[in-house]
C-alpha cells in the first residue's frame, strides 16, 4: 500500500485519533429470550488497540457490536467510549464516531466508490473541497488504485476490493473507534489473508480502536492485540492477548476453542528474528548430508520455520537478512527451547548454554545495537566458559 507517512496526523475531522472503550457488566435479552444473548460482560480497549471478540455461533459477538454502536438498545450496565458513556449521546451522532465494517459489506448498489466513501463527511456536512481531500486519501491508505477504479459501482468490483472500500468508508470521518463484524468471513483464503496483512499495515498507520469479529481463532491470533473468547450466552471465557492464551488457556472451553495445536500457534507469533540464533558453524560437519540449507528471511515466523525443518532434509535453516547476509542459524531444538522459555515463569532471563549441534547460542544483534551486542557477548562468554567444562 502507498501510505501517505502524514495520512493520520492532522486528521480530518476533529475527533480525537482513538477512544478507550469499556465494556461495563453488559447484558442484553432480546424480546421473548429465555436466556440472555449476553450477561454481564465486561471488558476495556485500550485506544489504539485491536480487540478480537471470537466465540462460536451464536455467542452474543454481533449482538455486542450492535450494543456498542446503539443498533440495538441495550437491556443493562454500561458502556463507555473515550470515559463517556454512549447512553448518553444521540445514537444517531454516536453512528457518525463509530466505523462500522460487516461481511455482507452493505455498500450503497447505486452510489459509486467515491460515493460510498464519502457517505459519512457528507452526513457530517463537511465542505466538498475538504471531502474529496479525504477520498483521495483513503484510496492510497486502502491500497486501490483510483484511476483505475474511479467511477465504479460496487457490483463492479471483486469482494476484497469491496471489502476494501467497506473499510474506507468506515474510516473516512476518523472515527475514534472501528466496529468490524466478521469483515473478511466471506473471502477465499489467498485474498484473506492478503486483507489480514493489509489491515495490520492500515491499522499501523491509524492506530484506530477496534473492535473485530472473528469465528477463526487464527485470524484472532494474527490480527488481535487482545483477545476476549465468548461462549454461549455472551460470557467471557477469556480476555487476553494471543500470547497469554495459548500460553495458558483459562479452562476446557478456551483450550478447546484454541485447538490441540496452541503451541505450534505460538511459534505463528515469534519472528526469527525474535530468536537467540544459532552461531553458524563454518567447519563442515562430519555427518552433514549434501543437501543445501534452506535460506530464509529474518522475517519468517517460527511457525514457517518449523514447518520447514520437519519437511525438508535439512537439520538447521540459514537466517539471513535483507542483503542475504547469514545472521545464524535455527533448528527445531532452538524453536522448542524458545516455547519451553516462553511457558516458564515470567523475570526468568535465559541463561547462555551450548547446544547439542549447529552452534552455540547468541543475541541476534539487534539493529539498535549496544544492548543486543552487548547481551551478545555475555552469552557468548557464557557459552564459552560452559563449554570449557566450567
Ligand atoms: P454471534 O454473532 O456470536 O453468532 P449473535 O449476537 O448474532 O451471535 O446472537 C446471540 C444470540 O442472540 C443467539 O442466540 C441469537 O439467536 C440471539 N439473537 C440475535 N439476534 C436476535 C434478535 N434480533 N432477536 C432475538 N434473538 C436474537
Ligand atoms: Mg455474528
Amino acid at each position: 500500500m502507498n501510505i501517505a507517512a502524514d495520512a493520520h496526523t492532522e486528521g480530518p475531522s476533529s475527533y480525537v485519533r482513538a477512544a478507550e472503550l469499556e465494556l461495563r457488566e453488559v447484558s442484553k435479552r432480546y424480546p421473548g429470550q429465555l436466556i440472555p444473548a449476553i450477561e454481564k460482560l465486561s471488558f476495556t480497549v485500550p485506544a489504539g488497540e485491536v480487540c478480537v471478540l471470537v466465540g462460536p455461533s451464536g455467542s452474543g459477538k454481533t449482538t455486542a457490536m450492535r450494543l456498542i454502536n446503539r443498533m440495538i438498545p441495550i437491556s443493562g450496565g454500561d458502556i463507555l467510549l473515550g470515559g463517556r458513556s454512549v447512553l448518553d449521546r444521540n445514537p444517531r451522532e454516536l453512528r457518525r464516531e463509530i466505523g462500522y465494517v460487516i461481511q455482507q459489506i452493505g455498500l450503497f448498489p447505486h452510489r459509486t466508490i467515491e460515493e460510498n466513501i464519502a457517505t459519512v463527511p457528507r452526513l457530517l456536512g463537511w465542505p466538498k473541497a475538504r471531502i474529496d481531500a479525504r477520498v483521495a486519501e483513503l484510496w492510497d491508505l486502502i491500497g486501490l488504485r483510483k484511476d483505475e477504479l474511479s467511477g465504479r459501482y460496487p457490483a463492479q468490483l471483486s469482494g476484497g476490493q469491496r471489502q476494501r472500500v467497506g473499510v474506507a468508508r468506515a474510516l473516512a470521518a476518523d472515527p475514534p473507534l472501528l466496529l468490524m463484524d466478521e469483515p473478511f468471513g466471506a473471502i477465499d483464503p489467498i485474498n484473506r489473508a492478503r486483507l489480514q496483512d493489509e489491515f495490520l499495515r492500515l491499522q499501523q498507520q491509524v492506530r484506530k480502536t477496534v473492535v473485530f469479529v472473528t469465528h477463526d481463532i487464527d485470524e484472532a491470533i494474527k490480527i488481535g492485540d487482545r483477545i476476549a473468547i465468548l461462549r454461549e450466552g455472551g460470557d467471557l471465557a477469556q480476555y487476553d492477548t494471543p500470547a497469554e492464551i495459548l500460553r495458558s488457556p483459562a479452562d476446557e472451553f478456551v483450550a478447546q476453542f484454541v485447538g490441540a495445536d496452541r503451541g505450534i500457534k505460538r511459534l505463528s507469533l515469534i519472528a526469527l528474528e525474535d530468536l537467540t540464533l544459532l552461531v553458524p558453524d563454518d567447519s563442515p560437519r562430519r555427518d552433514a548430508p549434501a543437501t543445501p540449507v534452506p535460506r530464509v528471511p529474518l522475517t519468517m515466523s517460527g511457525r514457517d520455520a518449523l514447518s520447514l525443518l520437519l519437511t525438508s532434509r535439512a537439520t538447521h535453516l540459514l537466517v539471513v537478512d535483507d542483503d542475504g547476509a547469514v545472521r545464524g542459524n535455527v533448528t527445531v531444538e532452538l524453536l522448542h527451547r524458545r516455547l519451553a522459555e516462553d511457558g516458564a515463569a515470567a523475570g526468568t532471563s535465559a541463561r547462555a548454554e551450548p547446544t547439542a549441534g549447529g552452534g552455540t547460542w547468541v543475541g541476534a544483534v539487534s539493529s539498535d545495537g549496544l544492548d543486543g551486542k552487548r547481551q551478545a557477548a555475555e552469552d557468548v562468554d557464557g557459552a564459552a566458559k560452559a563449554r570449557s567444562g566450567a
